[in-house]
């Protein structure tokens, strides 16, 4: 087995055995990148600072100095999180030339446990998108099927760990964009309790819902990240004061007695057949291995896809107005005043889909419509996260499919935005209730392409996730990575 096929908590181990160098290891991925180029998996590298990074690593370690938990990984970062000195393009043309001035939370954390950055990674513009197309710099490939979209819009950050580009990397979440890429390219992704993860140094698209997770490919590497990106942040007053547990503690303890809700919403007739099928399996299996299964009732989530659509554009509308032409990025050469200033450069900066849902924001929030869309959006919200925390009375766990198919073609649903919204139908409703879910490889269909599953939880109940995540994994992979 080569060393880019090795988990990161193998790895790990590796390093701390002084059996691999982090300088070997960033090589390694160099090279893998290089090979793996037409995926189009990232925006820009940056090998040189890594290696320098990479070489201090290696030292501390030949002399036995103290190093952080995740010491000489790489890692790739999605291209909406800052990075100091680093291009943060969020895929947009607005952006290309802007320079991060100062570094997200979330990453400073990983800097400091160790971790090696070598690249960030490509994205739908803004996050907006399901498929990964959305972006300014071309789209990502699906590794398993390059005709196929990887999902979006952490598209580019899943396919660079699917691919073994790196052993781990940082996405974002909104309504869907680490999960949903995560089934479609068959990895771990998270979508932590909202308020888990700093969002300091993050670029906003819809604040009350955006949170910061980790891809890996496999579930206790996931754990180890969470461990060390999670809790409060002077600088991001939504991020929670909740005490972070050690994710690592229960995650071999099996499903005895676990609670498994199974929620009929989920399986309604959108779910493809063969998705069912191995999810009606992953059921069976948790049922044999001793979990209860046990039906709850989530019978507001199927207006969740609608008030997911009215307040993350409410809030993308507000928050993109800061790209003016004036502040950030790109600047329209030509211009007659300000007011034409601000026009062409919006024209000139954003692309399809941004601008459709600044459109829909700003309609939703304007008088005369507010109480029609946005107020009662919020107040469907609540009920909607309501039921959520009553299924959690009857139950430790949700489990659900985490997309309704498994990966489409590229090119497929780029000119229908209701189709493309509706790849989203079963990943919106965790973000609408604040909740984590983490989406874990659930077999393949008759195609080979994977198919997701998506274990959801109460308000931080992250570790109850994964070590039910992590009982499935080892059946499933039987060994295998
Ligand atoms: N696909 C959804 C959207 O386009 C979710 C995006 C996300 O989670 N950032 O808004």
């Amino acid at each position: 087995m080569e060393l880019l096929d090795l988990s990161m908590s193998e790895i790990l181990t590796k390093l701390n055995n002084k059996e691999v160098t982090s300088v070997e290891l960033v090589k390694l991925c160099q090279k893998r990148i290089e090979e793996t180029k037409d995926l189009n998996a990232l925006i820009s590298t940056c090998f040189d600072t890594a290696l320098e990074q990479a070489k201090i690593i290696d030292s501390k370690r030949a002399k036995g100095e103290k190093v952080g938990e995740l010491a000489g990984v790489p890692m790739v970062i999605k291209d909406n999180i800052n990075i100091l000195g680093t291009k943060t393009t969020c895929a947009s043309k607005f952006l290309s030339n802007y320079t991060s001035i100062y570094t997200a939370t979330c990453v400073k954390k990983l800097l400091d446990a160790g971790v090696v950055v070598i690249g960030k990674a490509n994205m739908d513009e803004f996050a907006m998108g399901s498929s990964n197309e959305n972006s300014a710099f071309g789209p990502v490939k699906n590794p398993i099927d390059k005709t196929r979209v990887p999902g979006g819009s952490s598209g580019g950050s899943v396919c660079s760990v699917a691919s073994k580009q790196c052993f781990a990397s940082l996405g974002t979440e909104t309504g869907g964009s680490v999960r949903e890429p995560a089934s479609f390219c068959g990895v771990v992704g998270l979508k932590p309790t909202y308020g888990r993860v700093s969002r300091y140094g993050v670029v906003a698209f819809a604040s009350s819902l955006d949170q910061v997770g980790p891809v890996t490919r496999t579930v206790e590497d996931n754990a180890r990240i969470l461990s060390v990106i999670a809790g409060k942040d002077e600088m991001d007053m939504t991020s929670a004061n909740v005490a972070v547990p050690n994710y690592l503690a229960n995650i071999n303890k099996g499903v005895k007695g676990i609670k498994i809700g199974v929620a009929k919403q989920f399986f309604s007739d959108k779910l493809d057949g063969e998705v069912r099928s191995k999810l009606d399996d992953a059921i069976a299996w948790y049922q044999a291995n001793g979990a209860q299964i046990v039906d709850v009732d989530l019978p507001s989530i199927d207006a969740a896809l609608a008030v997911y659509y009215v307040l993350s554009s409410a809030e993308a509308a507000s928050n993109l107005a800061r790209f003016d032409g004036i502040r950030y990025g790109v600047r329209a050469d030509k211009y007659d005043d300000i007011i034409d200033l601000y026009f062409k450069s919006r024209t000139q900066g954003f692309g399809k889909e941004v601008k459709r849902r600044i459109m829909l924001g700003n309609y939703v929030l304007s008088s005369g419509y507010y109480d029609a869309f946005y107020r009662k959006a919020k107040r469907v919200q609540k009920v909607i996260k309501h039921e959520f925390i009553e299924a959690f009375k009857h139950c430790d766990v949700l489990l659900s499919p985490t997309t309704s198919t498994t990966a489409f073609k590229l090119g497929e649903k780029s000119n229908d935005p209701v189709a493309m919204y509706l790849s989203d139908v079963f990943t919106v409703p965790i973000n609408i209730a604040g909740v984590p879910s983490l989406s874990i490889p659930c077999g393949v269909d008759k195609q080979g392409l994977p198919v997701g599953m998506q274990i959801i939880g109460a308000h931080f109940e992250e570790a109850k996730i994964y070590q039910v995540a992590a009982a499935f994994e080892k059946h499933n992979t039987k060994g295998e990575k």
